[in-house]
């Protein structure tokens, strides 16, 4: 099993930091957030250690989103939420701050905090229609 000594969800993981855990099996561990953005908001960690998305073999990615779809469904149920996000980051410039990957379960509710408002950029037809160019796998 992967594991990084210096990582906090290593260290969770292994038990030696105790945590809230709401769901665990042979491959994840999830478990409430200690600084939650809304009640409930809570973290899948795959049990071995990858730094991110990037690195994460894709079966692995694929069993937190299955994971996170069946997790939705009860919390929004037992938290009575009106909206959801899954949510993951990616390096430093994305806003991750524990470099073993890991995805957010965050429910929200009508008048919370909210987490995700931002300015959309100005963007002319023409940068788009380059960028399309540009992201098209051909
Ligand atoms: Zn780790």
């Amino acid at each position: 099993m992967m594991r990084d000594e210096n990582c906090i969800f290593c260290r969770i993981i292994g038990g030696e930091i105790p945590s809230n855990t709401i769901y665990e099996d042979d491959d994840y561990k999830v478990i409430l957030d200690n600084g939650p953005a809304t009640k409930g908001h809570a973290l899948i960690l795959p049990k071995e250690h990858y730094r991110n998305f990037y690195d994460i073999p894709e079966e692995l990615a694929t069993g937190a989103l299955k994971l996170a779809k069946k997790l939705m469904v009860r919390m929004t149920d037992v938290l009575k939420a009106d909206g959801f996000h899954i949510l993951q980051n990616n390096n430093e410039a994305a806003d991750q701050s524990v470099f073993h990957y890991h995805m957010h379960l965050v429910p929200r509710y009508r008048g919370d905090q909210g987490l995700l408002s931002y300015k959309p950029l100005p963007v002319t037809k023409e940068e788009l229609a380059a960028l399309k160019e540009e992201l098209t796998e051909r």
